[in-house]
């Protein structure tokens, strides 16, 4: 997810979705089970986040011969909040996973704050050290933080669902699969208080790119980005679309309500 070299400036970025009642993030936390198939240099320069703008500039991808996303621009503007839109197989979540660089773009760039390091590491920074000092590691540059207690490293390992894995792991240690989830759960090892607030209180000046399928999610979003046939059809929150989104998930007894939302476990 999340680019994870201020681990927190980024994973925060994303972690901050992690909720019971966020089904999005659990979205996302599957992405996190898919193999990383890119390959970096011998020595990749680390990805430095400081603002969290995201360009995607005219990228194409596929996974096979069929195109998935056909020359995708957008821009997220750092601290903003971007909502996800689109039928199942629209490549909502191929976009997330060339964002956390599950793949490389075939053509066009992902840019990160500018074009500053387009051959970036893509593995997370996990610490040769147990697995709790991983985890209470604290936001960039400000190291281990010795006041972060167990019981705040297991809830944050609960959150991002690595818990029960670490607890099977041997001897504390780290298979490759779970380093990007012990990744997230530093943030609510640092903050176990954050964990409470709202999507809308969370994404507060954060870059935020949910996929979204609840009313509630698509309100607070500065921008709703419609993704059809894996193109973009806009990105305009008060366009013709919008409308027409919102509408339809108005209109249908099928569509999920903020009621739905909330209840959700
Ligand atoms: P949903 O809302 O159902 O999760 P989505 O909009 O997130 O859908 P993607 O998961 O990005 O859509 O999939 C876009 C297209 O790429 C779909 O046609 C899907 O079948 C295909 N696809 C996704 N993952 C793979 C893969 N690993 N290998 C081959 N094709 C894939």
């Amino acid at each position: 997810m999340t680019q994870l070299y201020e681990p927190l400036n980024w994973f925060g970025t994303y972690y901050r979705v992690i909720q019971k009642n966020f089904i999005d993030m659990e979205k996302l936390l599957e992405l996190f089970d898919e193999p990383i198939e890119v390959q970096d240099l011998p020595a990749p320069e680390p990805l430095e986040v400081n603002r969290g703008e995201v360009v995607f500039d005219n990228v194409s991808f596929s996974y096979d011969s069929q195109p998935t996303l056909q020359n995708i621009s957008f821009k997220v503007p750092a601290g903003s909040t971007v909502a996800l839109v689109g039928p199942s197989g629209s490549g909502k979540s191929t976009i997330l996973r060339l964002l956390f660089r599950f793949y490389d773009v075939q053509a066009g760039r992902i840019l990160i704050d500018g074009p500053g390091h387009p051959q970036c590491a893509a593995d997370t920074v996990l610490f040769n050290d147990s697995i709790r000092y991983n985890i209470a590691y604290g936001r960039a540059g400000s190291g281990f933080s010795p006041g972060v207690s167990m019981h705040d490293v297991i809830n944050a390992a609960d959150a991002a669902k690595v818990h029960d894995k670490i607890m099977a792991f041997p001897e504390n240690a780290c298979p490759g699969g779970e380093k990007q989830r012990v990744a997230i759960a530093r943030y609510p090892a640092q903050r176990p208080e954050d964990c409470v607030p709202s999507l809308h209180e969370m994404t507060q000046n954060r870059t935020t790119l949910i996929i979204a399928h609840r009313l509630s999610t698509i309100v607070h979003a500065d921008q709703i980005m419609i993704v059809s046939g894996g193109k973009i059809l806009f990105g305009d929150r008060k366009s013709l679309y919008y409308d027409m989104w919102m509408k339809q998930i108005a209109d249908t007894k099928q569509g999920p309500t903020d009621q739905e939302e909330s209840d959700h476990p």
